[in-house]
């Protein structure tokens, strides 16, 4: 058997009055998700445990079946697997953001979308300066990391989630620890480093924002995910132009498909991820494929693109899979958590799944919606019991 899961990044949502109470999956042509869930099975996943953020990391790892209540140690050592980054056992992986302070607040998270170029000289700069506390490694844009062997228990803050806020009220607690006290210092010394570099200075003079400080959060240790093989018996490939997915998939043995055209965004090559999961397939038992575009369309807030990323992904990536599939194939379809657009973030609720499998009782749900699946034969399940039932 050759198994595909297609995760529609943030597709669930709620009832909206535009769409005259119906959903965005309800109200989107989808015929090839209806397919799924008309001549298979649904049912509802709680990808996201009681009491956790409803990130994509924590919900997609429940989904490949590693309860993020066990092995969710942070998003920066994702992040650092997916760029090869081996973590030694005392070494802490952190998310080091280039941000911008305006009047010791932090204006902007992104720096004003810094180019890599830009971002990877001020690293070097960065490494150059403080080479002692750890190692800064350049990434895309505004999103690079920090190993250094420092500050795994402390708590940290996203700073997408305090725009605005006074630097001195979200630095690294608890404050009297030695480590906080000493990557504070680093978070601080860095403006003064920063903020005179010739890059930022001519980012000012053009008017663009300059990144002039850090930011360190995410922090964690390496995962030690059993490997998918040994836990499913499949070997297994994951396609995503995200990240955190695709070192998920690295910690997990699992082959990372590299797909030229997949941008995580709305002009994402569909097609391209279609065809190399199926070329992926002939090596390979399992292939995890996701999908951001409808994620961003929520955060966005726009119903127009969350129907267009839906029928998208319903036409042009399950539609070519479905013409490249053969007899002995199971295919799901499920979001990893809701992004509604009417809150423009992730929601924690069950989310709707279908499966179409050999091996799987048809049931009498006829479409894929959040509504319809909660009808379905295969009832609410955990995330992580999910694959157990699809790969059985
Ligand atoms: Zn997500």
């Amino acid at each position: 058997m050759k198994y595909l899961v297609v995760v529609g990044d943030g597709m669930a949502d709620y009832p909206l009055e535009e769409l005259n109470g119906r959903t965005p999956l309800e109200e989107a042509s989808t015929p090839n998700m209806d397919y799924i869930a008309r001549r298979g099975a649904a049912g509802m996943l709680r990808t996201v445990p009681e009491g956790m953020e409803a990130g994509s990391d924590i919900a997609n790892l429940s989904i490949l079946g590693y309860d993020p209540r066990r092995y969710y140690t942070g998003r920066g050592p994702l992040e650092a697997a997916s760029r090869g980054i081996k973590l030694g056992d005392g070494e802490v992986a952190w998310r080091c953001n280039l941000i911008t302070v305006e009047d010791e607040r932090i204006a902007d998270f992104t720096a004003g979308h810094v180019s890599s170029d830009e971002a990877g000289a001020l690293i070097d700069a960065l490494n150059e300066e403080f080479g002692s506390a750890g190692r800064f490694y350049p990434g895309v844009s505004y999103r690079n990391l920090f190993i250094s062997a420092l500050g795994n228990g402390l708590s940290s803050t996203p700073p997408h989630d305090v725009v605005g806020g006074r630097i001195e009220d979200h630095l690294l607690r608890p404050g009297h620890s030695e480590e906080a006290k000493e990557l504070n210092r680093l978070i601080l010394r860095s403006r003064e480093l920063l903020e005179e570099h010739e890059i930022n200075l001519r980012r000012v003079e053009q008017g663009k924002r300059p990144a002039n400080m850090i930011w360190l959060w995410g922090q964690g240790k390496r995962p030690r995910l059993e490997p998918f093989f040994d836990k499913y018996g499949v070997t297994g490939a994951a396609i995503s132009a995200v990240d955190l997915i695709k070192g998920i998939a690295r910690l997990a043995g699992m082959q990372v498909v590299h797909v030229p055209g997949a941008t995580g965004y709305y002009d994402t090559d569909y097609a391209a991820k279609a065809e190399y999961a199926l070329r992926a397939l002939e090596e390979v038992d399992y292939c995890y494929i996701h999908v951001e575009a409808p994620d961003e369309a929520g955060h966005e807030g726009s119903v127009e693109m969350k129907l267009r990323t839906i029928e998208d992904l319903d036409e042009k990536l399950i539609g070519r899979l479905f013409d490249g599939m053969g007899e002995e194939m199971a295919i799901a379809v499920l979001p990893d958590h809701p992004t509604p657009v009417r809150v423009k973030t992730h929601t924690s609720e069950p989310v709707p799944f279908a499966v179409l499998s050999p091996r799987i009782t048809r049931d009498s749900v006829r479409s894929f919606s959040e509504r319809e699946c909660r009808h379905g034969s295969l009832g609410f399940l955990e995330g992580v019991e999910f694959n157990r039932l699809f790969l059985a």
